[in-house]
């Protein structure tokens, strides 16, 4: 993905430059804790977050990044607003990314010194522009449009590039999918740094699902985004397997099962709703890059998802299993998800 973007090294994992697109979330702990933000970092990881961001409000929290660090194998991007210290203490401490905002540091020889202590240290800088924290001027001049978020970034990244510093990871974000997905259309014909994409406080899951799926989806769908943050209010392990749903859905990731099952109609004679929640939930923790269908009648069902690796499809009070295309056996519908989950296993 972003084949025509820079490669950029996050601690062990690559962005850009045709690499695979990375899945980034954010703890909501308090990151002063470190014990209980590397637990949040590693419940992330073991649902496939490849790099996960900690918010850095102060001294303690950007000195708990070194014990943090010990406790997880994910690259840590450590978050800042305003403070250059903060920034550089993290640095020191180890984080792998950090993400602040040049224009928002203050004079040039503190944007140095972080650009320096990153610079010494191969650590990427993403800027993050956001549309409700423009500078005054580009307000004043563009309001929150498309171009006011493109002109930020390009101020952004040539106080860095002045400096000589060319680790550059950006993101654009706005609350307003339509903005943010022309914004990063214009940017991404003025620039190859590789791509963080996202629409910034998508809402709760329902919305924000929709909104994140359409923003993310379509830009993605442009060949746009090297790697992605899902935004939603609650857990983040909620936005992790958001982001490998679209991922998976383009095709741009294999990450574990693709499920897939039918509305149901005036066909179905078993419950299969129940049957499908059970199954994809048993699903979920598998790691297998196969597709499972879950099917309301045998009479369409095989044939409709003949694409799938393995499936069932109901009849009256009973079902089948099928396997790439093949009725391989007929069970009752009591046990059509313990051995569909048997076949899955072993496939
Ligand atoms: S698979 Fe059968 S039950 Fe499901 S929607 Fe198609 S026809 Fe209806």
């Amino acid at each position: 993905m972003g084949e025509k973007t820079k490669r950029l090294k996050i601690g062990n994992i690559e962005i850009g430059g045709g690499a695979p697109v990375t899945i980034q979330s954010m703890t909501n702990t308090d990151t002063r804790n470190a014990a209980v933000t590397a637990e949040q970092i590693n419940t992330l990881a073991k649902n496939g977050c490849d790099i996960v961001r900690v918010a850095v409000p102060d001294e303690t929290a950007a000195n708990a990044i070194t014990e943090i660090k010990k406790m997880i194998s994910v690259p840590l991007v450590a978050d800042i607003h305003f403070d250059w210290r903060l920034a550089v203490l993290s640095a020191k401490n180890g984080c792998d990314k950090l993400r602040i905002n040049p224009g928002n540091i203050g004079n040039t020889e503190r944007v140095k010194s972080v650009a320096d202590a990153c610079g010494e240290r191969k650590i990427p800088i993403r800027i993050g522009v956001n549309s409700g924290s423009l500078e005054k001027d580009i307000e004043e001049k563009l309001g929150h449009s498309p171009e006011a978020l493109v002109e930020s970034a390009l101020r952004n990244i040539l106080l860095l590039e002045n400096l000589g510093f060319y680790d550059i990871v950006i993101s654009i974000k706005s609350s307003s999918v339509k903005t943010t997905i022309a914004a990063y259309r214009l940017l991404s014909k003025q620039t190859d740094y590789p791509l963080h994409i996202g629409v910034t406080e998508a809402g709760t899951p329902y919305s924000g699902i929709i909104k994140s799926a359409i923003g993310i989806g379509s830009l993605l769908a442009d060949g746009i985004g090297d790697t992605l943050r899902v935004s939603l209010t609650g857990d983040p392990v909620n936005e992790v397997k958001c982001a490998k749903e679209i991922l998976k859905a383009l095709e741009l990731r294999k990450c574990g099962i693709e499920f897939i099952s039918c509305p149901t109609c005036g066909r179905t004679e078993i419950d299969l709703v129940s049957i499908a929640e059970e199954v994809e939930r048993r699903c979920s923790g598998i790691n297998k890059n196969i597709k499972v269908a879950v099917m309301g009648c045998v009479v369409n069902g095989p044939g409709e998802a003949k694409h799938a690796n393995i499936g069932i499809a109901g009849g009256n009070n009973s079902g089948v299993i099928f396997k790439d295309g093949v009725v391989i056996r007929k069970v009752s519908a009591g046990q059509l998800a313990d051995e569909l989950m048997k076949e899955i296993e072993n496939y």
